[in-house]
This record gives C-alpha cells, sequence and structure tokens, in this order.
C-alpha cells in the first residue's frame, strides 16, 4: 500500500468546509446528551473520543467539521471511517447541511483509498440502528475498499440482493412507493 500518496492527497487544501459547529437549534441527539460534557461525551462515546483528541486513532484527515481515521478492525485493508465531530446518533439526526458537507468529504477520501490501495471498487456504508447492525452510535460513513470476489462480495452483495421474498406485483411495489411519498411529506428536517 502506498501510504505516502495517502497522505500526499491530503496534503491538498480541501474545499472548505461549511459546517456550522453552533448551531443555535439542537437536535435532539445533542439536547438529549447536551447535559453531558464534551469531557463526559468522550468518555460514552468512542468516536466523541477521537474527535475531542482525548482517544488514539489513525487519523487521515480533520477539520472543524470531520475525522476521518481508519477503522481499527477493518473488512478490507484501508477501511476508513468519516466522522462529523459533533455527536448525531444517525442519519435523521443530522441537519441536511452537515451531511452533504460530510458527504462531500466521503466522496473525496472514496477517490484516495481507492487509489492508495489499489482498490477496484469501494462500499460506502452507513448504518442506522441496532437492527442495521450499528455498534458505535454516533453517525458515521464507512469507506470500505474492494475487489473482485473478495470475502465481503456475499456479506454486502446480499444487503442488496433478492433475499427469497416473494417477487412484488408492481401494484405493490406502486402501493408502497406511494406510502413511503405520504410520510416523505411529513419529515421534519433537523435544524432547517
Ligand atoms: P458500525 O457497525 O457501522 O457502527 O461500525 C462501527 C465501526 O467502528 C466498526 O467497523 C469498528 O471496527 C469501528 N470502531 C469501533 N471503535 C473504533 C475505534 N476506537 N477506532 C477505530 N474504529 C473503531
Ligand atoms: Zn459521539
Amino acid at each position: 500500500m502506498n501510504h505516502n500518496l495517502f497522505f500526499k492527497l491530503f496534503e491538498k487544501p480541501m474545499v472548505q468546509l461549511t459546517v456550522k459547529l453552533n448551531r443555535k437549534i439542537l437536535t435532539p441527539a445533542r439536547r438529549r446528551l447536551s447535559y453531558r460534557s464534551e469531557e463526559e461525551m468522550s468518555v460514552v462515546c468512542p468516536f466523541c473520543g477521537i474527535a475531542s483528541g482525548k482517544a488514539h486513532a489513525s487519523i487521515v484527515y480533520e477539520d472543524a467539521a470531520v475525522v476521518v481515521f481508519m477503522d481499527l478492525n477493518p473488512a478490507n485493508i484501508g477501511h476508513t471511517l468519516v466522522v462529523p465531530r459533533e455527536h448525531w446518533e444517525n442519519i435523521y439526526e443530522v441537519p441536511e447541511d452537515a451531511l452533504a458537507d460530510i458527504f462531500s468529504v466521503v466522496k473525496r477520501v472514496s477517490a484516495a483509498v481507492k487509489k492508495t490501495v489499489g482498490a477496484e471498487g469501494i462500499s460506502v456504508l452507513q448504518l442506522n440502528g441496532r437492527a442495521a447492525g450499528q455498534t458505535v452510535m454516533h453517525f458515521h460513513v464507512h469507506v470500505i475498499p474492494r475487489f473482485r470476489g473478495d470475502p465481503l462480495s456475499k456479506a454486502v452483495g446480499a444487503m442488496v440482493e433478492h433475499q427469497g421474498l416473494e417477487k412484488p406485483e408492481r401494484s405493490d411495489l406502486d402501493e408502497t412507493a406511494r406510502k413511503i411519498w405520504e410520510n416523505l411529506q411529513k419529515v421534519r428536517l433537523p435544524d432547517k
């Protein structure tokens, strides 16, 4: 793996991120946890610990809004995590503008990781809730290098593959689409 190339890519000035950390309106996660100091959060939450510099990590890149570091238990060599400094538990709690900024970093990190390990592909994975497999309850995005036929093929591929459910009729798909559309109209975005 060419580590020099990896880090060189990050010497170039990153696009300035405009996430406003001092949001006036507290998101639900922050409101719930606001009785906890940054000190306490860094003990309670491993990613807050890394973001505050109190816990060790192999950091690739950081700025005012995000910290990017190597996954401690990589699914493949080069597995990297993109993590906002702010403690949002999941995607529902992250304000839209922050999400856009986080994903612009995800895009650049994906390109850098791919180049560094010579990956043939990149899986961008983001889990919400224990049922989805989330283990660290601080929003984060996985950038996972992929190689044809690698051991992840079955696991990751299976997530979006047909799982033996009966194939729905077009009318079922239309009905579900309509119901989701209805709920989409009711979704309140945080901090907007
Ligand atoms: P998730 O299942 O999406 O919550 O993923 C959490 C990821 O964080 C796993 O891949 C872990 O290996 C990784 N992880 C947990 N603690 C640390 C840590 N202190 N430093 C780096 N990666 C970590
Ligand atoms: Zn946290």
